[in-house]
C-alpha cells in the first residue's frame, strides 16, 4: 500500500473513522510514588475516547506537580490530543494567572505534553523520534556518577565511558584520583551544584585547577540565577561549561544559550516543559554550537524516555545522565527497563515513547515529603557535620580549609 495512505488508514482506524480531529481526551490521572528518600516521581496517564492512552512524567517538586496536573486537566479534557502545540500553548496560558510558576508549573505541563507525544506516536504507529524528524542515531551514550576511583573503575569495567563527580569539597583531589585510576579513555565531569555560598571567584579558582584534567564539562559552577557570575566563569575557565537543569521552558535557558554562557545545556526532561520544549531548546542550542546533555537525578524512569527520543533525533546530542544501580523501584515500575550496554542505551522502536508503568508498583511505594531535613529547631542551623550543613550554611566558615586542598 502507498505509504502515506497506510498511515492515514491506520490513523482513521485508531480514531473510529476520523482523521484525528474527532479524537478527544477523556481523563488525566496522576500517580505519585516514592523514588527513595526525599525523591518522589509523578507519572500521568492521559486517556482518550479512542481507547489509547499516553504516559508522561512531571518533576520539579512532584507533590506540587501532581496537584497542578489535576488542575491543568480541566483545560485539556475534551480536546483533540493530536493538537500538541495548541494544547501546549493553552496550558502555558492557563498557568499565566498564577505568576512565574517555574519548574513545578512546567513540570505539570511536561507530564501532559509528554503523554500527548506518546498518544500521537501510538495513533500513527511510529516512535516519537520519528515524529521529531527521524533518527540521527540508534544508541544514546550515557554517563553515571562516581565519587571515588574504585567506583569509576567498576563502571568503566561495565563499559560505561563517562563519570561525573559532584560538590566542591575535595573535588580536584577526587578528579585527580579518578583520572589516575581510569586513564584518558573515560570522560570525567564535575557538577559543583552551584551552592549559594560559592562565589564566582571560588568557581574560577576550582575551575582553573580542574583544567589539566580535560573534563567533558564543568556543571553549575555558580548558582544559575545570576548570569553575570556565570559569564565571569565562562570567560575565565578553559573547560566547557554546563547548566540548565533548574530552568523551565525555552525562555529559562534563552539567555545562557544566546549569550553562549554555556557549551552544554542540560534541560531536565521531567520539568523543562515536555518534548515540545526540549525540541525547541535543542534547535536554539544548535544555532550556537551548544550541545544537549539532559539532566537526570531526582527524575524518574518515565521522563528519561523523553530525553532518549530527543537525543535520538537531534544533531547536537552529547550524552545522557543516568543513575546506575539506583533504588529497586526504578527498575520495577516501568516496562521495559532499557539497560546500559557497553555505555549506550538502544533507542526503542515501539510506537509512541515505548514505555509504560506498573500501577501496582506505584501503589506499593507511597510518596514521602519532598523535603525531609531542615535546620535544628533548637539552635536554628543545620546539624554540624551533616551534608545539609556543609552544602547550605557553614561552608564559608571553612573556605580556607576547603580551598587549601585545591590551591596549597
Ligand atoms: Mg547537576
Amino acid at each position: 500500500m502507498y505509504e502515506a495512505m497506510r498511515v492515514w488508514v491506520s490513523l482513521a482506524t485508531a480514531t473510529n473513522g476520523s482523521y484525528g480531529s474527532e479524537m478527544k481526551i477523556t481523563e488525566v490521572k496522576t500517580f505519585l510514588m516514592s523514588g527513595g528518600g526525599s525523591r518522589n516521581w509523578c507519572f500521568v496517564k492521559v486517556y482518550t475516547d479512542a481507547g489509547i492512552y499516553g504516559v508522561g512524567e512531571g518533576s520539579g517538586w512532584p507533590r506540587v506537580v501532581q496537584t497542578a496536573v489535576e488542575d491543568l486537566a480541566n483545560v485539556v479534557v475534551g480536546e483533540d490530543p493530536m493538537d500538541i502545540e495548541r494544547l501546549h500553548q493553552t496550558m502555558i496560558v492557563a498557568m499565566m494567572g498564577h505568576g512565574m510558576t517555574g519548574t513545578p508549573g512546567s513540570g505539570a505541563i511536561n507530564a501532559i505534553d509528554m503523554a500527548l507525544w506518546d498518544i500521537k506516536g501510538k495513533v500513527l504507529e511510529t516512535p516519537v523520534w520519528n515524529l521529531l524528524g527521524g533518527r540521527v542515531r540508534k544508541q544514546i551514550r550515557t554517563y553515571a556518577h562516581a565519587h571515588s576511583p574504585e567506583r569509576a573503575v567498576e563502571l568503566r569495567d561495565r563499559g560505561i565511558t563517562g563519570v561525573k563527580t559532584g560538590g566542591v569539597y575535595r573535588t580536584v583531589e577526587i578528579v585527580d584520583s579518578i583520572r589516575q585510576a581510569v586513564g584518558d579513555e573515560m570522560d570525567i565531569m564535575v557538577d559543583a551544584h552551584g551552592p549559594p555560598w560559592f562565589t564566582a571567584k571560588d568557581a574560577i579558582i576550582v575551575g582553573k585547577n580542574l583544567e589539566p584534567y580535560n573534563l567533558l564539562f564543568y556543571e553549575d559552577p555558580v548558582p544559575p540565577e545570576n548570569t553575570e557570575a556565570l559569564r565571569r566563569v565562562q570567560e575565565n575557565v578553559d573547560i566547557p561549561i554546563a547548566a540548565g537543569e533548574r530552568h523551565s521552558h525555552i525562555w529559562g535557558v534563552r539567555e545562557i544559550i544566546e549569550d553562549e554562557l554555556v557549551d552544554v545545556v542540560q534541560p531536565d526532561s521531567g520539568r523543562i516543559g515536555g518534548i515540545t520544549q526540549l525540541r525547541k531548546i535543542a534547535a536554539l542550542a544548535e544555532a550556537h554550537y551548544i550541545n544537549v546533555a539532559p539532566h537526570s537525578g531526582s527524575l524518574g524512569p518515565v521522563a528519561e524516555y523523553a530525553a532518549i527520543h530527543i537525543l535520538a533525533s537531534i544533531a547536537n546530542a552529547l550524552i545522557l545522565e543516568r543513575l546506575e544501580d539506583d533504588v529497586p523501584q526504578r527498575y520495577e515500575v516501568i516496562q521495559p527497563h532499557l539497560p546500559t550496554v557497553d555505555g549506550y542505551i538502544t533507542v526503542p522502536e515501539e510506537p509512541g515513547l515505548g514505555v509504560d508503568f506498573d500501577e501496582d508498583v506505584v501503589a506499593a511505594n507511597p510518596p514521602n515529603p519532598n523535603v525531609i531535613s531542615g535546620p535544628d529547631p533548637q539552635n536554628g542551623h543545620y546539624e554540624p557535620g551533616t551534608y545539609d550543613e556543609r552544602v547550605y550554611y557553614q561552608q564559608r566558615y571553612r573556605r580556607g580549609r576547603e580551598l587549601r586542598r585545591i590551591r596549597p
